[in-house]
């Protein structure tokens, strides 16, 4: 039996896992799937309950699973907690990526067709859709680097990578690319940084490995614009931690709204069924929406298909729960982020979302019909 510890998280978090949850529960039953579901508390919630943000029970389950199913940490109320390290985030989320290590993040970035009016470009820019696939370095880079400090009226980050760093992104980049349009991006700041001349080049010297991928590198302020200039250009991007976390998020906004963009954070570690990982929606826990209804439960749900394609190798239970997305939004149901004036949508909260999402997983077939 397949083992999933879920942390629900901070804001919004219950609420978009509640329903992530009864998808994959659709899931296990309409492909025979067996999970194993337990619940760990992390984040603000942790930190309320137990003094820490990241519990070492917590930290036990998610050393011993298969995959970590996470909502969102952190809000208003735990920014002005004295130490930074007990913050939801630095306490919890970045020591998560770093001891499990989660060295590579999977941020697929689609534009769904029936959601093209939805994106705040021009019409014939992404008629048809797009579908980006960005792989962001997750362990290293200036989020970790040291020195790292503040002092007065002068702070310290330090960006660092090593070539072995570097290497094991660049080939799931690589690997991620040659199952798509087997074209990598790699994206940097050679032009002034250290840390990216040693990673154009390594990431070049890479290439001779993966004849079928055509490889090209772009500085990270060009892709920035050639994102919202010419999204349907891209294939697979790789990049280092402070671009790709940037980079996704623009691309997301693409997408429709942040509440339409899942991730997967892989590690070395493999399990029965293929690689552990730990699988979360993009956004943040959205304090400002928290108990309202209107949280958009796809992104957890779209990340939910992931931990069963990436940790659990059921291939076709992701692909079902990825198709009864499209077919929900193709027959106009939409949450508020996503809802648009016009007579065939349907506004939903995030549990009808969840209820339709489960239903169109079950029975293959668009609930209007
Ligand atoms: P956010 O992503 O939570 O929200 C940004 C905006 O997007 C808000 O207007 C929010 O309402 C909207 N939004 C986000 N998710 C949505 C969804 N599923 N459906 C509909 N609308 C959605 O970012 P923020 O406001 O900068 O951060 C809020 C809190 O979340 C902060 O404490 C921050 O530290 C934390 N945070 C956590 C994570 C994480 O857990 N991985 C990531 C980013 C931010």
């Amino acid at each position: 039996m397949a083992k999933i510890v879920v942390m629900a998280g901070d804001g919004i978090g219950p609420e978009i896992m509640a329903e992530g949850v009864k998808v994959l529960h659709a899931a296990a039953h309409k492909y025979g799937l067996s999970l194993d579901f337990t619940e760990a508390l992390v984040g603000g919630a942790a930190y309320d309950a137990t003094g820490h943000p990241l519990p070492p029970e917590t930290l036990a389950l998610a050393e011993s699973t298969d995959a970590i199913y996470l909502g969102a940490v952190g809000g208003p109320k735990y920014d002005a907690i004295p130490d930074p390290n007990l913050r939801p985030e630095r306490g919890a989320l970045l020591p998560l990526r770093q001891k499990l290590e989660l060295y590579a993040n999977l941020r697929p970035c689609v534009l769904y067709p029936s959601l093209a009016s939805a994106c705040p470009l021009r019409s014939d820019l992404v008629e048809g859709g797009f579908d980006i696939l960005v792989v962001r370095e997750l362990t290293g880079g200036l989020y970790f680097g040291l020195p790292k400090a503040w002092e007065g009226d002068r702070a310290v980050d330090t960006c660092v990578y090593t070539k072995s760093e570097i290497t094991r992104i660049a080939r799931v980049g690589f690997e991620a690319a040659e199952k798509r349009g087997r074209r990598l991006l790699s994206v940097d700041k050679a032009n002034v940084l250290e840390t990216s001349r040693l990673w154009r080049e390594t990431v070049t010297a890479l290439a001779s490995d993966y004849p079928n991928v055509e490889l090209s590198h772009q500085l990270v302020d060009a892709t920035a614009m050639d994102l919202v200039r010419r999204p349907q250009s891209f294939d697979t991007i790789v990049t280092e931690n402070l671009f790709g976390d940037i980079l996704s998020d623009e691309a997301a906004q693409l997408t429709g709204s942040l509440g339409m963009l899942p991730s997967a954070s892989l590690g070395a570690k493999k399990t029965e069924y293929g690689t552990s990982g730990l699988y979360e929606p993009s956004h943040g826990s959205a304090p400002d929406i928290a108990g309202t209804g209107k949280a958009n439960p796809l992104a957890t749900i779209l990340s939910g298909a992931l931990l069963l394609r990436y940790s659990l190798g059921a291939e076709a239970a992701a692909a079902g729960i990825e198709a009864a997305v499209a077919r929900i939004l193709e027959s106009g149901y939409r949450t508020s982020d996503i809802l648009e004036d016009a007579p065939n949508f349907v506004h939903v909260n995030c549990r009808q979302m969840g209820d339709l999402i489960a239903g169109a997983v079950m029975n293959g077939a668009d609930p209007r019909d």
